[in-house]
């Protein structure tokens, strides 16, 4: 059985109590509940922050491939029209549009977990 402080009168309250036995102020319970609240917090944000990345990821990797896919496109389209070759240009643009909604979705997320 742990001891600690009373934030209120400064006595020794054991963990267990809830409440002050001297002045009745809240004590163990009330601390639990913030470490509890807190770490709930710290677990959504990490996740969340990760999938911040990925989105961030995703981005890049569209505007890569809008960059690569409008060489491609002209190439293309001033040749003989090559049905089988990938459409890279609106591939880019669907991951870069993608990973815009990815993001607002996370930004909303991130502040409902903060409401
Ligand atoms: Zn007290």
């Amino acid at each position: 059985m742990a001891l600690v402080r009373c934030p209120d009168c400064g006595k020794e309250v054991s963990t267990r109590a809830s409440s002050c036995p001297n002045c009745g102020g809240p004590v163990a319970a009330e601390e639990n509940k913030d470490k509890e609240i807190k770490v709930i917090t710290e677990h959504t944000s990490k996740s969340l922050k990760g999938q911040s990345c990925l989105s961030g990821v995703l981005f890049l990797l569209g505007v890569l491939f809008i960059v690569v896919g409008i060489p491609e496109r002209y190439r293309i389209s001033g040749a003989s029209l090559d049905r089988d070759a990938p459409d890279m240009l609106s591939m880019g643009f669907w991951m870069v549009l993608g990973s815009f909604v990815w993001h607002t979705i996370i930004r909303i997320s991130i502040w409902w977990h903060h409401e």
